[in-house]
């Protein structure tokens, strides 16, 4: 028996980066996966990479931002596996600019992907989970929605908005036997850190800060927490935040 054996998962941002690693990780564990994203391309090729590993994904072609794409997702899982149990809601943008610098165009951006993306996306998932008996949300938000950092205001407003609305929810949602809970990477290996990480030694230790173990993560090691809040093991875990940031904002 697998960690995830029989439950049906959607994943957003599910085309690279950690959305990538957690759909495949999940499949990997059991679960049959719907990798959601606006990049249809790489999407269905995570979904052939997972298959061709014997696992259970398809693809859905989702913009987190838009209300009819989250309830023709919705509707097609209910059709194709008739339930719900895990909705990753891990889809971001990351605008590097401080408050007094940022356009509203950049701010509702950030927000609309950010923000209303994991809001629309709990919205939308929560009756087909309570028909299911229930289910585990967890919500990609970040050391920066802990801590502040230089040049990055928006990013670290929506981030403190999403762990915030996990807290909200987790009190809302516990008689539904719906557990709610965020995630909070410190600085991962992804493609949307990649230039900050891979240009120059100089904005790489930047980048990494205080991170204790003087390295980035790989995605790989943030699916891992995904995974057991995904699973039956955190049965008791609900309004919680995981820090995977290398030890990070403990310094
Ligand atoms: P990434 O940029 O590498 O990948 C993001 C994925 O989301 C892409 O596949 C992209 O197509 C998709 N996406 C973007 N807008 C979308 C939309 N409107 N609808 C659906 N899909 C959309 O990002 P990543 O580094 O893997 O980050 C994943 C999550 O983790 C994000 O929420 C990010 O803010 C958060 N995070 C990242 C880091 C890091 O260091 N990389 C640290 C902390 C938190």
């Amino acid at each position: 028996m697998k960690r995830v054996t029989g439950k049906v998962a959607l994943v957003t941002g599910g085309a690279m980066g950690m959305g990538k690693s957690h759909s495949e990780l999940l499949a990997a564990e059991g679960a049959k996966v719907f990798v959601c994203d606006i990049d249809v391309e790489n999407g269905k090729q995570v979904v052939e990479a997972i298959r061709s590993q014997g696992g259970d994904a398809e693809f859905l072609r989702l913009d987190v931002s838009n209300e009819a794409d989250w309830k023709a997702a919705v509707t097609s899982i209910k059709e194709k596996a008739d339930r719900l149990d895990i909705l990753v809601n891990n889809a971001g943008t990351l605008i590097l600019k401080p408050v007094h610098e940022t356009s509203n165009e950049e701010w509702d951006r950030t927000f609309d992907i950010n923000v209303r993306g994991t809001f629309l996306g709990i919205r939308e998932a929560v009756p087909l989970m309570q028909e299911s008996g229930g289910g585990s949300i967890i919500n990609i938000s970040s050391i920066y929605g802990i801590i502040g950092a230089p040049s990055a205001g928006a990013y670290i407003a929506s981030k403190g908005a999403v762990r915030l609305m996990t807290k909200s929810c987790a009190v809302d949602l516990a008689d539904f036997n719906v557990r709610v809970n965020s995630v909070h990477p410190g600085v991962i290996d992804t493609p949307m850190t990649k230039d900050l990480l891979h240009t120059d030694e100089e904005t790489r230790k930047t980048l990494l800060g205080p991170t204790l173990m003087n390295r980035p993560s790989t995605p790989d090691e943030v699916s891992k927490a995904v995974l057991f809040l995904a699973s039956d093991e955190s049965s008791f875990v609900h309004g919680a935040e995981i820090i995977v940031d290398g030890g990070y904002t403990a310094n």
